[in-house]
Protein backbone atom coordinates (compact mmCIF):
# COMPACT_ATOMS: atom_id res chain seq x y z
CA UNK A 1 0.00 0.00 0.00
CA UNK A 2 1.05 3.80 -0.94
CA UNK A 3 1.35 6.30 1.50
CA UNK A 4 -0.82 8.95 0.96
CA UNK A 5 -1.21 12.61 2.30
CA UNK A 6 -2.88 12.90 5.70
CA UNK A 7 -6.79 13.86 5.33
CA UNK A 8 -10.00 14.69 7.67
CA UNK A 9 -11.91 11.71 7.67
CA UNK A 10 -15.61 11.88 6.79
CA UNK A 11 -18.22 9.94 6.51
CA UNK A 12 -19.67 8.35 3.33
CA UNK A 13 -22.06 12.03 3.32
CA UNK A 14 -18.50 14.33 3.77
CA UNK A 15 -18.90 14.80 7.63
CA UNK A 16 -15.81 15.57 9.20
CA UNK A 17 -15.24 12.39 11.92
CA UNK A 18 -14.13 13.11 15.35
CA UNK A 19 -13.22 9.80 16.39
CA UNK A 20 -13.25 6.50 15.45
CA UNK A 21 -11.53 4.21 18.01
CA UNK A 22 -14.83 4.43 20.25
CA UNK A 23 -18.82 4.61 19.67
CA UNK A 24 -21.04 6.99 21.49
CA UNK A 25 -21.93 5.22 25.08
CA UNK A 26 -24.29 6.23 27.81
CA UNK A 27 -21.08 5.73 30.25
CA UNK A 28 -18.16 3.73 30.08
CA UNK A 29 -19.85 0.81 30.16
CA UNK A 30 -22.38 1.19 27.68
CA UNK A 31 -24.77 1.13 26.16
CA UNK A 32 -24.27 2.29 22.83
CA UNK A 33 -26.74 5.24 21.82
CA UNK A 34 -28.30 5.17 18.41
CA UNK A 35 -27.21 8.69 17.50
CA UNK A 36 -23.93 7.46 16.98
CA UNK A 37 -24.64 7.60 12.87
CA UNK A 38 -21.26 6.97 12.01
CA UNK A 39 -21.27 3.90 13.71
CA UNK A 40 -24.73 2.58 12.44
CA UNK A 41 -23.60 3.49 8.53
CA UNK A 42 -20.34 1.82 9.17
CA UNK A 43 -21.82 -1.26 10.18
CA UNK A 44 -24.91 -0.84 7.67
CA UNK A 45 -21.99 -0.48 4.74
CA UNK A 46 -20.17 -3.34 6.22
CA UNK A 47 -23.14 -5.85 6.39
CA UNK A 48 -24.08 -5.66 2.35
CA UNK A 49 -20.37 -5.19 1.33
CA UNK A 50 -20.09 -8.78 -0.47
CA UNK A 51 -22.44 -8.66 -3.90
CA UNK A 52 -23.20 -12.48 -5.32
CA UNK A 53 -19.79 -13.95 -7.11
CA UNK A 54 -20.25 -15.11 -10.40
CA UNK A 55 -21.30 -18.38 -10.53
CA UNK A 56 -18.64 -19.18 -13.08
CA UNK A 57 -15.34 -17.53 -13.17
CA UNK A 58 -15.64 -16.27 -9.63
CA UNK A 59 -11.48 -15.69 -8.93
CA UNK A 60 -9.70 -14.11 -11.21
CA UNK A 61 -7.24 -11.60 -11.99
CA UNK A 62 -7.13 -8.48 -14.04
CA UNK A 63 -4.74 -5.70 -15.70
CA UNK A 64 -4.86 -2.75 -18.16
CA UNK A 65 -3.03 -2.09 -21.24
CA UNK A 66 -3.47 -1.72 -25.32
CA UNK A 67 -3.62 -3.74 -28.25
CA UNK A 68 -1.79 -2.89 -31.44
CA UNK A 69 -2.91 -3.67 -34.66
CA UNK A 70 0.31 -5.42 -36.91
CA UNK A 71 -1.33 -6.61 -39.80
CA UNK A 72 -3.86 -5.14 -42.33
CA UNK A 73 -7.64 -7.07 -41.81
CA UNK A 74 -9.51 -4.20 -43.26
CA UNK A 75 -10.56 -6.55 -45.85
CA UNK A 76 -12.05 -8.74 -43.61
CA UNK A 77 -13.87 -5.93 -41.19
CA UNK A 78 -14.48 -2.42 -41.04
CA UNK A 79 -14.29 -2.72 -37.38
CA UNK A 80 -12.69 1.13 -36.82
CA UNK A 81 -10.10 -0.23 -34.22
CA UNK A 82 -8.80 -2.87 -36.57
CA UNK A 83 -8.48 -0.52 -39.22
CA UNK A 84 -5.10 0.33 -40.13
CA UNK A 85 -1.15 -0.98 -38.56
CA UNK A 86 -0.31 1.12 -35.76
CA UNK A 87 -3.19 1.62 -34.63
CA UNK A 88 -3.71 1.13 -30.45
CA UNK A 89 -6.93 0.83 -28.40
CA UNK A 90 -6.69 0.59 -24.55
CA UNK A 91 -7.92 -3.03 -22.92
CA UNK A 92 -8.35 -4.02 -19.69
CA UNK A 93 -8.16 -7.96 -19.24
CA UNK A 94 -9.46 -10.06 -16.92
CA UNK A 95 -8.12 -13.99 -16.61
CA UNK A 96 -9.66 -16.35 -14.17
CA UNK A 97 -10.34 -19.90 -13.48
CA UNK A 98 -13.73 -21.53 -14.08
CA UNK A 99 -15.50 -23.71 -11.24
CA UNK A 100 -13.83 -22.55 -8.12
CA UNK A 101 -15.27 -20.38 -5.88
CA UNK A 102 -13.59 -16.64 -5.45
CA UNK A 103 -11.03 -17.84 -2.21
CA UNK A 104 -10.25 -21.10 -4.86
CA UNK A 105 -6.93 -21.72 -6.02
CA UNK A 106 -5.83 -20.77 -8.65
CA UNK A 107 -3.18 -24.13 -10.01
CA UNK A 108 -6.68 -25.93 -9.76
CA UNK A 109 -7.46 -27.89 -13.03
CA UNK A 110 -9.24 -25.81 -15.05
CA UNK A 111 -10.09 -23.92 -18.11
CA UNK A 112 -8.98 -19.91 -17.75
CA UNK A 113 -10.95 -17.58 -18.81
CA UNK A 114 -9.23 -15.11 -21.07
CA UNK A 115 -11.62 -11.97 -21.41
CA UNK A 116 -10.07 -8.31 -23.28
CA UNK A 117 -12.51 -5.43 -23.18
CA UNK A 118 -11.48 -3.32 -26.63
CA UNK A 119 -12.72 0.66 -25.60
CA UNK A 120 -12.51 1.27 -29.08
CA UNK A 121 -14.38 4.53 -30.51
CA UNK A 122 -17.10 2.68 -31.78
CA UNK A 123 -17.82 1.22 -28.10
CA UNK A 124 -16.70 -1.74 -26.38
CA UNK A 125 -15.67 -5.07 -27.87
CA UNK A 126 -15.42 -7.64 -25.56
CA UNK A 127 -13.90 -10.86 -26.26
CA UNK A 128 -14.65 -13.42 -23.75
CA UNK A 129 -12.77 -16.30 -24.64
CA UNK A 130 -10.59 -19.26 -22.53
CA UNK A 131 -7.32 -20.81 -22.52
CA UNK A 132 -8.66 -23.75 -24.74
CA UNK A 133 -9.70 -23.50 -28.36
CA UNK A 134 -13.00 -26.07 -27.85
CA UNK A 135 -15.58 -26.51 -25.12
CA UNK A 136 -17.14 -29.05 -23.28
CA UNK A 137 -20.15 -28.51 -24.69
CA UNK A 138 -21.95 -27.64 -28.16
CA UNK A 139 -25.64 -26.69 -26.95
CA UNK A 140 -26.03 -23.79 -24.21
CA UNK A 141 -29.17 -26.13 -22.77
CA UNK A 142 -26.61 -28.31 -21.01
CA UNK A 143 -24.87 -25.41 -19.65
CA UNK A 144 -25.90 -25.20 -16.40
CA UNK A 145 -26.00 -29.12 -15.73
CA UNK A 146 -22.43 -29.34 -17.03
CA UNK A 147 -21.40 -26.20 -14.35
CA UNK A 148 -23.27 -28.06 -11.30
CA UNK A 149 -20.87 -31.46 -11.90
CA UNK A 150 -17.72 -29.31 -11.76
CA UNK A 151 -19.09 -27.19 -8.41
CA UNK A 152 -20.25 -29.00 -5.48
CA UNK A 153 -22.47 -31.99 -4.43
CA UNK A 154 -26.27 -30.85 -2.98
CA UNK A 155 -25.34 -33.30 -0.31
CA UNK A 156 -21.76 -32.84 1.04
CA UNK A 157 -21.01 -29.61 -0.21
CA UNK A 158 -17.73 -31.90 -1.56
CA UNK A 159 -16.25 -32.14 -5.29
CA UNK A 160 -17.32 -35.21 -6.10
CA UNK A 161 -15.60 -37.50 -9.19
CA UNK A 162 -19.31 -39.09 -9.87
CA UNK A 163 -21.22 -36.39 -11.07
CA UNK A 164 -17.92 -35.15 -12.91
CA UNK A 165 -17.13 -37.63 -14.46
CA UNK A 166 -21.16 -39.29 -14.60
CA UNK A 167 -21.81 -36.13 -17.00
CA UNK A 168 -18.98 -35.97 -19.03
CA UNK A 169 -19.18 -40.01 -19.85
CA UNK A 170 -22.81 -39.07 -20.86
CA UNK A 171 -21.82 -36.28 -22.92
CA UNK A 172 -18.83 -37.82 -25.47
CA UNK A 173 -18.85 -34.46 -27.13
CA UNK A 174 -16.91 -33.31 -24.34
CA UNK A 175 -14.10 -35.55 -24.83
CA UNK A 176 -11.85 -33.09 -27.07
CA UNK A 177 -11.79 -30.29 -24.17
CA UNK A 178 -11.44 -33.47 -21.76
CA UNK A 179 -8.16 -34.42 -23.33
CA UNK A 180 -6.82 -30.53 -23.39
CA UNK A 181 -8.09 -30.28 -19.77
CA UNK A 182 -6.42 -33.31 -18.35
CA UNK A 183 -3.38 -32.71 -20.59
CA UNK A 184 -0.69 -29.62 -18.41
CA UNK A 185 -2.94 -27.47 -20.52
CA UNK A 186 -4.86 -27.89 -17.91
CA UNK A 187 -2.71 -26.25 -15.03
CA UNK A 188 -0.99 -23.33 -16.61
CA UNK A 189 2.43 -21.82 -14.74
CA UNK A 190 0.74 -18.62 -14.65
CA UNK A 191 -2.06 -16.63 -16.68
CA UNK A 192 1.22 -14.72 -18.58
CA UNK A 193 1.85 -18.29 -19.98
CA UNK A 194 -1.24 -19.20 -21.67
CA UNK A 195 -2.96 -18.71 -25.24
CA UNK A 196 -6.30 -17.20 -25.33
CA UNK A 197 -8.49 -18.39 -27.86
CA UNK A 198 -12.43 -16.89 -28.83
CA UNK A 199 -13.55 -20.63 -28.91
CA UNK A 200 -16.32 -19.79 -30.66
CA UNK A 201 -16.44 -19.31 -34.45
CA UNK A 202 -17.55 -14.86 -34.82
CA UNK A 203 -18.69 -12.79 -38.23
CA UNK A 204 -16.26 -10.11 -39.43
CA UNK A 205 -18.12 -8.24 -42.12
CA UNK A 206 -16.21 -5.36 -44.07
CA UNK A 207 -17.21 -1.89 -45.53
CA UNK A 208 -18.65 -4.09 -48.71
CA UNK A 209 -20.74 -5.79 -46.85
CA UNK A 210 -18.94 -9.21 -47.71
CA UNK A 211 -18.91 -11.50 -44.29
CA UNK A 212 -16.45 -14.25 -42.97
CA UNK A 213 -15.90 -16.71 -40.43
CA UNK A 214 -13.20 -16.49 -37.77
CA UNK A 215 -11.88 -17.48 -34.91
CA UNK A 216 -9.26 -15.75 -32.92
CA UNK A 217 -5.92 -17.29 -31.54
CA UNK A 218 -3.95 -15.31 -28.63
CA UNK A 219 -0.67 -16.39 -28.12
CA UNK A 220 1.43 -16.06 -25.24
CA UNK A 221 5.10 -14.46 -26.05
CA UNK A 222 5.99 -15.76 -22.68
CA UNK A 223 5.46 -19.63 -24.01
CA UNK A 224 3.02 -22.21 -23.02
CA UNK A 225 4.48 -23.03 -19.20
CA UNK A 226 2.50 -25.57 -17.28
CA UNK A 227 2.52 -27.12 -14.02
CA UNK A 228 2.86 -31.11 -13.96
CA UNK A 229 0.14 -32.42 -11.85
CA UNK A 230 2.42 -32.93 -8.42
CA UNK A 231 3.50 -28.91 -9.28
CA UNK A 232 -0.15 -27.94 -9.26
CA UNK A 233 -1.25 -29.68 -6.08
CA UNK A 234 1.67 -28.60 -4.25
CA UNK A 235 0.77 -24.61 -5.48
CA UNK A 236 -2.62 -25.46 -4.51
CA UNK A 237 -1.79 -25.90 -0.51
CA UNK A 238 1.93 -23.31 -0.56
CA UNK A 239 0.82 -20.62 -2.81
CA UNK A 240 -3.11 -20.53 -3.84
CA UNK A 241 -3.23 -17.22 -5.04
CA UNK A 242 -0.11 -17.92 -7.28
CA UNK A 243 -1.52 -16.67 -10.81
CA UNK A 244 -2.98 -13.59 -9.38
CA UNK A 245 0.27 -12.45 -7.49
CA UNK A 246 2.80 -13.16 -10.57
CA UNK A 247 0.90 -11.39 -12.55
CA UNK A 248 0.45 -8.01 -10.15
CA UNK A 249 4.37 -8.46 -9.44
CA UNK A 250 5.21 -9.00 -13.35
CA UNK A 251 3.41 -6.12 -14.67
CA UNK A 252 4.74 -4.06 -11.23
CA UNK A 253 8.36 -5.00 -12.02
CA UNK A 254 8.02 -3.43 -15.51
CA UNK A 255 8.18 -6.88 -17.10
CA UNK A 256 4.73 -6.63 -19.43
CA UNK A 257 3.58 -9.68 -20.75
CA UNK A 258 2.32 -9.81 -24.21
CA UNK A 259 0.11 -12.05 -26.73
CA UNK A 260 0.46 -12.16 -30.65
CA UNK A 261 -2.77 -12.17 -31.97
CA UNK A 262 -3.98 -13.81 -35.02
CA UNK A 263 -7.17 -14.92 -36.58
CA UNK A 264 -8.42 -17.85 -38.82
CA UNK A 265 -10.75 -16.90 -41.81
CA UNK A 266 -13.18 -19.51 -43.61
CA UNK A 267 -15.38 -17.80 -46.42
CA UNK A 268 -19.23 -18.93 -46.29
CA UNK A 269 -18.59 -20.85 -49.16
CA UNK A 270 -15.81 -23.10 -47.43
CA UNK A 271 -18.39 -22.94 -44.53
CA UNK A 272 -20.98 -24.42 -46.63
CA UNK A 273 -19.42 -27.56 -47.71
CA UNK A 274 -16.76 -27.81 -44.60
CA UNK A 275 -16.31 -31.86 -43.56
CA UNK A 276 -17.56 -30.87 -40.15
CA UNK A 277 -19.96 -27.90 -38.65
CA UNK A 278 -17.68 -24.75 -38.22
CA UNK A 279 -20.19 -23.42 -35.98
CA UNK A 280 -19.65 -26.37 -33.79
CA UNK A 281 -17.70 -25.21 -30.28
CA UNK A 282 -16.01 -28.85 -29.84
CA UNK A 283 -13.66 -28.39 -32.27
CA UNK A 284 -10.69 -26.21 -33.86
CA UNK A 285 -10.33 -25.47 -37.69
CA UNK A 286 -7.55 -27.04 -37.98
CA UNK A 287 -4.25 -24.76 -38.80
CA UNK A 288 -3.45 -26.99 -42.42
CA UNK A 289 -6.88 -26.01 -43.81
CA UNK A 290 -7.24 -22.38 -42.21
CA UNK A 291 -3.88 -20.53 -41.44
CA UNK A 292 -3.71 -18.12 -38.78
CA UNK A 293 -3.03 -14.63 -39.84
CA UNK A 294 -1.26 -12.85 -36.92
CA UNK A 295 -2.67 -9.07 -37.19
CA UNK A 296 -2.32 -7.64 -33.96
CA UNK A 297 -0.18 -7.90 -30.64
CA UNK A 298 -1.69 -7.36 -26.58
CA UNK A 299 0.33 -5.85 -24.03
CA UNK A 300 -0.39 -5.53 -20.15
CA UNK A 301 1.13 -2.63 -18.62
CA UNK A 302 -0.84 -1.31 -15.80
CA UNK A 303 -1.98 -3.00 -12.31
CA UNK A 304 -5.35 -1.94 -11.29
CA UNK A 305 -5.67 0.38 -8.26
CA UNK A 306 -8.51 -0.62 -6.39
CA UNK A 307 -9.33 -4.86 -7.10
CA UNK A 308 -13.32 -4.87 -6.30
CA UNK A 309 -13.41 -1.67 -8.43
CA UNK A 310 -11.84 -2.71 -11.35
CA UNK A 311 -11.70 -6.36 -11.46
CA UNK A 312 -14.69 -7.47 -9.46
CA UNK A 313 -16.95 -5.21 -10.87
CA UNK A 314 -15.42 -5.29 -14.75
CA UNK A 315 -18.28 -7.18 -16.60
CA UNK A 316 -17.53 -8.48 -19.77
CA UNK A 317 -20.02 -10.03 -22.54
CA UNK A 318 -19.76 -11.60 -25.98
CA UNK A 319 -22.62 -9.95 -27.08
CA UNK A 320 -20.67 -6.33 -26.81
CA UNK A 321 -19.77 -5.78 -30.54
CA UNK A 322 -18.31 -2.84 -32.71
CA UNK A 323 -19.61 -2.63 -36.44
CA UNK A 324 -17.81 -5.05 -38.45
CA UNK A 325 -17.82 -7.63 -35.62
CA UNK A 326 -20.85 -9.67 -35.40
CA UNK A 327 -21.94 -13.46 -33.75
CA UNK A 328 -22.27 -16.28 -35.83
CA UNK A 329 -24.81 -19.36 -35.28
CA UNK A 330 -22.50 -21.26 -32.87
CA UNK A 331 -25.24 -22.75 -30.11
CA UNK A 332 -23.35 -22.22 -27.26
CA UNK A 333 -21.90 -18.60 -28.23
CA UNK A 334 -26.52 -17.90 -28.87
CA UNK A 335 -26.84 -19.19 -25.45
CA UNK A 336 -23.64 -16.90 -23.89
CA UNK A 337 -24.90 -13.86 -25.84
CA UNK A 338 -27.80 -13.71 -23.36
CA UNK A 339 -26.39 -15.27 -20.20
CA UNK A 340 -23.14 -12.90 -19.70
CA UNK A 341 -25.11 -9.60 -19.72
CA UNK A 342 -27.91 -11.60 -17.41
CA UNK A 343 -25.55 -12.83 -14.89
CA UNK A 344 -24.00 -8.83 -14.38
CA UNK A 345 -27.72 -7.21 -14.01
CA UNK A 346 -28.25 -9.75 -11.16
CA UNK A 347 -24.37 -9.29 -9.82
CA UNK A 348 -24.34 -5.71 -10.63
CA UNK A 349 -27.53 -4.10 -11.08
CA UNK A 350 -29.04 -2.81 -14.36
CA UNK A 351 -26.74 0.38 -14.62
CA UNK A 352 -23.53 -1.69 -14.16
CA UNK A 353 -22.69 -0.81 -17.41
CA UNK A 354 -22.13 2.80 -16.35
CA UNK A 355 -19.18 1.82 -13.78
CA UNK A 356 -15.90 3.30 -14.83
CA UNK A 357 -14.43 -0.01 -15.68
CA UNK A 358 -17.39 -0.85 -18.01
CA UNK A 359 -18.24 2.39 -19.52
CA UNK A 360 -17.27 2.79 -22.90
CA UNK A 361 -14.95 5.66 -23.51
CA UNK A 362 -17.06 6.64 -27.24
CA UNK A 363 -20.27 8.48 -26.59
CA UNK A 364 -23.21 6.42 -25.03
CA UNK A 365 -26.82 7.78 -26.54
CA UNK A 366 -29.39 5.36 -25.64
CA UNK A 367 -33.65 6.15 -24.75
CA UNK A 368 -32.59 3.79 -21.43
CA UNK A 369 -33.49 5.34 -18.64
CA UNK A 370 -33.54 4.93 -14.48
CA UNK A 371 -32.69 2.11 -12.65
CA UNK A 372 -31.49 1.42 -9.58
CA UNK A 373 -27.98 3.49 -8.94
CA UNK A 374 -27.77 5.36 -11.76
CA UNK A 375 -24.63 8.02 -11.44
CA UNK A 376 -25.09 9.75 -14.73
CA UNK A 377 -27.22 12.19 -15.97
CA UNK A 378 -29.77 9.67 -16.93
CA UNK A 379 -29.97 11.43 -20.40
CA UNK A 380 -31.19 14.59 -18.65
CA UNK A 381 -33.82 16.71 -20.03
CA UNK A 382 -33.58 14.62 -23.44
CA UNK A 383 -36.12 12.54 -25.74
CA UNK A 384 -36.70 9.57 -23.59
CA UNK A 385 -38.37 7.78 -26.69
CA UNK A 386 -37.41 6.46 -30.31
CA UNK A 387 -38.81 8.09 -32.96
CA UNK A 388 -38.99 11.74 -31.77
CA UNK A 389 -38.70 14.49 -33.56
CA UNK A 390 -36.76 16.30 -31.23
CA UNK A 391 -32.94 15.45 -32.09
CA UNK A 392 -32.79 12.42 -30.33
CA UNK A 393 -30.23 9.95 -30.80
CA UNK A 394 -30.77 7.78 -34.54
CA UNK A 395 -30.03 4.47 -35.64
CA UNK A 396 -27.71 4.71 -38.45
CA UNK A 397 -28.77 1.37 -41.15
CA UNK A 398 -25.75 2.04 -43.01
CA UNK A 399 -23.85 -0.31 -40.15
CA UNK A 400 -26.36 -2.99 -40.30
CA UNK A 401 -24.48 -6.41 -40.41
CA UNK A 402 -24.71 -8.34 -43.99
CA UNK A 403 -28.00 -10.52 -43.85
CA UNK A 404 -27.36 -14.68 -43.78
CA UNK A 405 -29.19 -17.37 -45.23
CA UNK A 406 -30.81 -19.91 -42.68
CA UNK A 407 -34.02 -22.32 -42.87
CA UNK A 408 -34.80 -25.47 -41.69
CA UNK A 409 -38.05 -26.08 -38.86
CA UNK A 410 -37.97 -24.68 -35.75
CA UNK A 411 -37.86 -27.60 -33.45
CA UNK A 412 -35.35 -28.91 -30.54
CA UNK A 413 -32.82 -30.82 -33.47
CA UNK A 414 -30.61 -33.30 -31.71
CA UNK A 415 -27.05 -32.93 -32.97
CA UNK A 416 -26.18 -36.69 -33.99
CA UNK A 417 -22.90 -37.48 -32.26
CA UNK A 418 -20.58 -39.03 -34.91
CA UNK A 419 -17.04 -40.69 -35.32
CA UNK A 420 -16.21 -37.11 -36.19
CA UNK A 421 -16.62 -35.91 -32.80
CA UNK A 422 -13.55 -38.05 -31.66
CA UNK A 423 -11.06 -37.43 -34.44
CA UNK A 424 -9.43 -34.20 -33.03
CA UNK A 425 -9.30 -35.61 -29.54
CA UNK A 426 -7.41 -38.48 -31.40
CA UNK A 427 -5.56 -36.16 -33.38
CA UNK A 428 -4.22 -34.30 -29.94
CA UNK A 429 -3.19 -37.57 -28.22
CA UNK A 430 -1.59 -39.28 -31.58
CA UNK A 431 0.04 -36.55 -32.86
CA UNK A 432 0.36 -33.48 -31.01
CA UNK A 433 1.66 -34.43 -27.73
CA UNK A 434 4.87 -35.73 -27.02
CA UNK A 435 5.21 -38.92 -24.75
CA UNK A 436 5.76 -36.94 -21.81
CA UNK A 437 2.57 -35.05 -22.81
CA UNK A 438 0.54 -37.99 -22.68
CA UNK A 439 1.94 -39.64 -19.60
CA UNK A 440 1.27 -36.98 -17.55
CA UNK A 441 -2.08 -36.79 -19.44
CA UNK A 442 -3.16 -40.57 -18.45
CA UNK A 443 -1.64 -40.04 -14.79
CA UNK A 444 -4.01 -37.11 -14.38
CA UNK A 445 -7.05 -38.79 -15.60
CA UNK A 446 -6.32 -41.55 -13.76
CA UNK A 447 -5.96 -39.48 -10.30
CA UNK A 448 -9.43 -37.97 -10.82
CA UNK A 449 -11.29 -40.47 -12.79
CA UNK A 450 -10.40 -42.98 -9.97
CA UNK A 451 -12.44 -41.63 -7.55
CA UNK A 452 -15.74 -42.15 -9.38
CA UNK A 453 -17.53 -45.60 -9.67
CA UNK A 454 -16.08 -48.60 -11.39
CA UNK A 455 -18.88 -48.12 -14.10
CA UNK A 456 -18.21 -44.67 -14.93
CA UNK A 457 -15.02 -44.99 -15.61
CA UNK A 458 -15.79 -48.13 -17.77
CA UNK A 459 -18.31 -46.05 -19.64
CA UNK A 460 -15.28 -43.06 -19.69
CA UNK A 461 -12.42 -45.06 -21.16
CA UNK A 462 -14.71 -46.54 -23.82
CA UNK A 463 -14.97 -42.84 -24.74
CA UNK A 464 -11.10 -42.01 -24.71
CA UNK A 465 -11.00 -45.41 -26.82
CA UNK A 466 -12.87 -44.43 -29.37
CA UNK A 467 -10.70 -40.86 -29.39
CA UNK A 468 -7.62 -43.57 -29.66
CA UNK A 469 -7.27 -46.96 -28.94
CA UNK A 470 -4.23 -46.52 -26.75
CA UNK A 471 -5.47 -43.64 -24.92
CA UNK A 472 -8.75 -45.63 -23.50
CA UNK A 473 -6.27 -48.58 -22.87
CA UNK A 474 -3.58 -46.91 -21.36
CA UNK A 475 -6.16 -45.16 -18.77
CA UNK A 476 -7.81 -48.75 -18.17
CA UNK A 477 -4.38 -49.81 -17.02
CA UNK A 478 -4.03 -47.14 -14.64
CA UNK A 479 -7.30 -47.63 -13.26
CA UNK A 480 -6.95 -51.72 -13.16
CA UNK A 481 -9.81 -51.75 -15.73
CA UNK A 482 -10.45 -54.88 -17.80
CA UNK A 483 -8.96 -53.38 -21.60
CA UNK A 484 -10.97 -56.32 -23.56
CA UNK A 485 -14.37 -54.90 -21.47
CA UNK A 486 -13.32 -51.47 -22.48
CA UNK A 487 -12.91 -52.24 -25.84
CA UNK A 488 -16.22 -53.93 -25.99
CA UNK A 489 -18.09 -50.65 -24.70
CA UNK A 490 -16.47 -48.76 -27.57
CA UNK A 491 -18.15 -50.90 -30.32
CA UNK A 492 -21.14 -50.22 -29.05
CA UNK A 493 -23.05 -46.89 -30.00
CA UNK A 494 -23.70 -44.33 -27.38
CA UNK A 495 -26.90 -45.76 -26.66
CA UNK A 496 -26.09 -49.27 -25.51
CA UNK A 497 -23.18 -47.85 -23.97
CA UNK A 498 -24.61 -46.15 -21.47
CA UNK A 499 -27.45 -48.85 -21.07
CA UNK A 500 -24.65 -51.15 -20.33
CA UNK A 501 -23.24 -49.28 -17.19
CA UNK A 502 -26.42 -47.89 -15.81
P1 LIG B 1 -1.32 -28.21 -35.67
O1 LIG B 1 -0.22 -29.19 -35.51
O2 LIG B 1 -1.25 -27.25 -36.80
O3 LIG B 1 -1.53 -27.35 -34.35
C1 LIG B 1 -1.38 -27.92 -33.11
C2 LIG B 1 -1.78 -26.94 -32.06
O4 LIG B 1 -1.83 -27.64 -30.86
C3 LIG B 1 -0.83 -25.78 -31.85
O5 LIG B 1 -1.58 -24.60 -31.97
C4 LIG B 1 -0.34 -25.91 -30.42
O6 LIG B 1 -0.46 -24.70 -29.78
C5 LIG B 1 -1.36 -26.83 -29.81
N1 LIG B 1 -0.82 -27.74 -28.81
C6 LIG B 1 0.42 -28.22 -28.68
N2 LIG B 1 0.50 -29.03 -27.60
C7 LIG B 1 -0.73 -29.05 -27.05
C8 LIG B 1 -1.29 -29.69 -25.92
N3 LIG B 1 -0.54 -30.46 -25.14
N4 LIG B 1 -2.58 -29.48 -25.64
C9 LIG B 1 -3.35 -28.69 -26.43
N5 LIG B 1 -2.87 -28.06 -27.52
C10 LIG B 1 -1.58 -28.24 -27.82
O7 LIG B 1 -2.62 -29.10 -35.73
P2 LIG B 1 -4.14 -28.85 -36.03
O8 LIG B 1 -4.50 -27.44 -36.26
O9 LIG B 1 -4.51 -29.84 -37.06
O10 LIG B 1 -4.75 -29.32 -34.65
C11 LIG B 1 -4.41 -30.59 -34.11
C12 LIG B 1 -4.88 -30.61 -32.70
O11 LIG B 1 -4.19 -29.60 -31.99
C13 LIG B 1 -6.36 -30.27 -32.58
O12 LIG B 1 -7.15 -31.41 -32.69
C14 LIG B 1 -6.42 -29.63 -31.23
O13 LIG B 1 -6.63 -30.62 -30.25
C15 LIG B 1 -5.04 -29.01 -31.02
N6 LIG B 1 -5.09 -27.55 -31.17
C16 LIG B 1 -5.46 -27.00 -32.37
C17 LIG B 1 -5.64 -25.65 -32.46
C18 LIG B 1 -6.19 -25.06 -33.72
O14 LIG B 1 -6.69 -23.92 -33.67
N7 LIG B 1 -6.09 -25.72 -34.85
C19 LIG B 1 -5.41 -24.74 -31.32
C20 LIG B 1 -4.93 -25.42 -30.13
C21 LIG B 1 -4.84 -26.78 -30.08
P3 LIG B 1 0.85 -23.77 -29.50
O15 LIG B 1 1.41 -23.45 -30.85
O16 LIG B 1 0.33 -22.61 -28.82
O17 LIG B 1 1.78 -24.59 -28.67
Amino acid sequence: MKKSEKKTLTTGFGMPVDNDLNSVTAGAKGPVLIQDAHLTEKLAHFDRERIPERVVHAKGAGAYGYFEVSGDVSRYTRAKFLSEKGKKTDVFVRFSTVGGERGSADSERDPRGFAVKFYTEEGNFDMVGNNTPVFFIRDPLKFPDFIHTQKRNPATNLKDADMFWDFLSLTPESIHQVTILFSDRGTPRSYRNMNGYTSHTYMWYNQKGEHFWIKLHFKTEQGIQNFSGEEAERMRGSDPDCSTRDLHDAIARGEFPSWRVEVQVMTPQQAETYRFDPFDVTKVWPHADFPPIPFGRMVLNRNPENYFAEVEQAAFSPANFVPGIAASPDKMLQGRLFSYHDTHRHRLGANYHLLPINASKAAVNTYQRDGAMRPDGNGGGGPNYWPNSFGGAEPDPALSPPAIDVSGQAMRHAYVLGDVDFVQAGDLFRRVMTEQDREHLVSNIVGHLGGAQKRIQLRQCAIFYKADPEYGERVAKGLKLDASEVKKLAALSQGDRVKATS
